[in-house]
């Protein structure tokens, strides 16, 4: 995977791009991230890329010409191409896993007001991490960028990404390491005793209780039989 991503601010990657699992899959070569300075592509001697909004309003937006260049100098015929937006449908794991399935992807980070509305013109998709606004698409640019990665990465095992939140349509159940007892409080006794059954059936229905507490509507969907049963003997248990 080569993801390619175009912004002013590229010293802002170089922390994430150096750290832990993301640079241990980006040392393997397979994978790439590519910075591209949007201001490489301005066409006065200030190196300007905004200007303001016609018909007023505050602030300043990035010029739609500008941008324009910096995708068509850095994209492939079978480029994705997606835009860092608050507009979009805020991401989510499955997009991710969509997403990481593709071999080239190119990530646009606005920044000030955002981009010239022209810009749509050049974009798959549009993507925002969240109904919020921030300073710019930095920050969800490595949002997407780590999601998809750790995704790509062969040393986090199969197994661990199948049992995490939002793969089986529920959150993670509660996990716990050393010491067993901490502050008045116990590792359940179940998950000591090796009885790998027991311990399936038990991590399930946590995994339930922890979505019924925390994302009651991730439920309103066909359950399994023994998903119908746990969610009866937690409700019993109340
Ligand atoms: N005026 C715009 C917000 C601009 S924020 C509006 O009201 O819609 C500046 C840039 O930050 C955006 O162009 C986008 O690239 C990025 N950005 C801000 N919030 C974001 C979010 N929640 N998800 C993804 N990108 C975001």
């Amino acid at each position: 995977m080569k993801i390619t991503v175009l912004t002013l601010f590229k010293e802002m990657y170089d922390g994430f791009l150096n750290t832990s699992i993301i640079s241990r899959v980006l040392s393997k070569k397979e994978h790439e991230i590519k910075l591209v300075d949007i201001r490489d592509y301005s066409h006065d001697r200030h190196r300007h890329v905004d200007d303001t909004p016609y018909g007023g309003g505050a602030g300043m937006l990035m010029k739609v010409d500008v941008v324009h260049e910096a995708i068509m100098n850095n994209k492939d015929e079978d480029t994705y191409v997606l835009l860092t937006s608050p507009k979009a449908k805020p991401l989510t794991q499955d997009d991710l896993k969509r997403l990481s399935k593709k071999e080239k992807l190119m990530i646009v980070c606005g920044h000030y007001e955002g981009i010239d509305s022209r810009i749509e013109k050049y974009i798959d998709e549009q993507v925002s991490i969240g109904d919020y606004i921030l300073t710019g698409g930095e920050l969800a640019s490595m949002v997407i960028c780590d999601g998809i990665l750790r995704l790509l990465d062969e040393s986090i095992s199969s197994d661990s990404l199948k049992e995490e939140s939002y793969e089986n349509g529920l959150l993670e159940y509660p996990q716990y390491t050393r010491p067993v007892e901490y502050d008045g409080m116990e590792v359940p006794f179940v998950l000591t005793n090796g009885n790998h059954k027991e311990i399936e059936r038990y991590n399930l229905k946590m995994a339930i209780k922890e979505t019924m507490k925390y994302r009651p509507e991730m439920l309103n969907r066909e359950l399994s039989d023994q998903e119908v049963l746990l969610i009866k003997e937690i409700e019993d248990e109340l």
